[in-house]
């Protein structure tokens, strides 16, 4: 009974099988990319909706004004058309051609002006003089456009139109909830962030991992539940911890998944926390992956998990990414696009993140039922062979998992502690069960 009740909580898919997902993926990609995202508006509803064919996904609005911690949800953006137009009355900056020529959250304008004067509003990458900078400007009232250097540098002198056809209003935030019940009412975590407009790995590689992710774990037997969120950075995290301040204890492991899609190696960076059940299953995974990947310490700065590692909640979220932020020359630009991202990466990286969840719904631990001697395994055949796996691998795996399972040690502990993949030492774990050698640890 003991083994089934064990086995039963497995997920039973194959993380493996995430490679045919890749096509799929980047369809998600490209079919958000272009949308005009912000931290508020319209551009997330339309992201969410179509999130929402692939996911069951429950959308909140969360009213301008509301306080969260020391935050206030800003007013509401959106925009609908703006440009520069010439004297000739020809669009030489346009909204219409790259979302990302306009600073996110302008103002509206409506006026005409010489070049000296608008220069105070263009931003340029003098270093990247080809590409158009991403800028925000989500807390200062003030309106701005982005584009090439070289663009910048060959505007005639002369009177220009500069219009922006924007609002900002009270209205609300936006933001998404996909939440798969388990056995459990203790939680995964998974968040990514939905604020960026036209980028492609950073913002829509995540979206897509974290889409593809729920959509494996909706068909199988899940230990824990799993909350994926989907909001803007950083006031969409504060939001969610805000109102979730009474129920953040259920979260036992929890991932931002950020910066994706690109063809860089993973890099994961611990919870504040350190030594977290999901930081070990995550440096096992990557580990066992036996692709090159890097593992940083936590600090304050980066994506959500500044907000999920503040001291008051110190939760255990870690963040997952490839080429970390500024970390790549693409990084905020408009070269980050849909040629900077591969349909691989994208499924590789939802492959490492299935085989992390699988981790942590296969760790547990158990107590050795005859701890005094080892116990004869010929006499019970436990050394007939096991698919994949020879016998004196087999047997090391046994021996390691019957010494450490004294209720203090986990599977993960025991597999890292052996040098052994983690898939074995809990196959092996099933076996000792059947034969009455584990049982359940209280
Ligand atoms: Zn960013």
């Amino acid at each position: 009974m003991k083994h089934d009740a064990h086995r039963a909580d497995r997920a039973p898919w194959d993380p493996i099988a995430g490679a045919d997902l890749a096509r799929p993926m980047y369809d998600l990609v490209r079919r958000l990319f272009p949308i005009c995202r912000s931290i508020t508006g319209e551009g997330v509803r339309d992201t969410l909706r179509i999130v929402g064919e692939l996911i069951p996904l429950t959308v909140h609005e969360v009213a301008s004004g509301t306080r969260a911690f020391d935050w206030t949800v800003p007013r509401e953006w959106n925009i609908r058309d703006a440009y520069i137009a010439n004297a000739q009355g020809n669009r030489v900056v346009d909204f219409r051609c790259n979302n990302l020529h306009v600073v996110s959250y302008s103002t509206p304008v409506r006026r005409t002006m010489p070049l000296g004067e608008l220069q105070r509003h263009l931003h340029s990458l003098p270093d990247q003089p080809d590409l158009i900078p991403y800028r925000t400007s989500y807390y200062e009232e003030t309106w701005g456009f982005c584009l090439s250097h070289h663009q910048r540098q060959s505007l005639p002198d002369g009177d220009y139109e500069v219009v922006i056809d924007s609002t900002l209003a009270d209205g609300s935030l936006t933001y998404g909830e996909c939440l798969l019940p388990g056995a459990s009412n203790d939680e995964v975590l998974i968040y990514t962030h939905t604020c960026h407009p036209s980028l492609a790995n950073d913002n829509l590689s995540g979206i897509a991992v974290c889409t593809f992710l729920a959509r494996q774990l909706m068909s199988a037997r899940r230990r824990y539940s799993y909350r994926f969120v989907f909001a803007p950075g950083t006031i969409g995290s504060l939001v969610w911890l805000s109102r979730h301040a009474d129920r953040v204890s259920r979260v036992r492991h929890g991932l931002v998944a950020v910066l994706l899609g690109d063809s860089g190696s993973l890099r994961y960076k611990r919870s504040r926390i350190g030594n977290a059940e999901v930081d070990r299953a995550v440096q096992h995974a990557l580990k066992r992956s036996g692709a090159t990947y890097d593992v940083e310490a936590f600090s304050p700065y980066g994506y959500d998990e500044r907000q999920f590692g503040s001291p008051g909640f110190n939760l255990p979220v870690g963040r997952m990414s490839r080429s970390p932020n500024s970390g790549y020359p693409e990084y905020h630009t408009s070269a980050d696009n849909l040629a900077l991202i591969r349909p691989e990466s994208l499924a590789d990286s939802l492959s490492v993140c299935a085989q992390i969840v699988e981790i942590l719904e296969g760790n547990r631990r158990f107590l050795n039922t005859s701890p005094f001697g080892e116990p004869q395994l010929g006499r019970r055949g436990l050394y007939r062979p096991m698919g994949g796996v020879s016998v004196p691998e087999r047997e090391t795996a046994m021996l390691w998992t019957l010494n450490r399972s004294d209720g203090a040690h986990s599977l993960l502990e025991i597999a890292d502690e052996a040098g052994l993949d983690f898939e074995l030492i809990r196959r092996t774990a099933d076996e000792l069960l059947d034969a009455g050698l584990l049982t359940t640890a209280p």
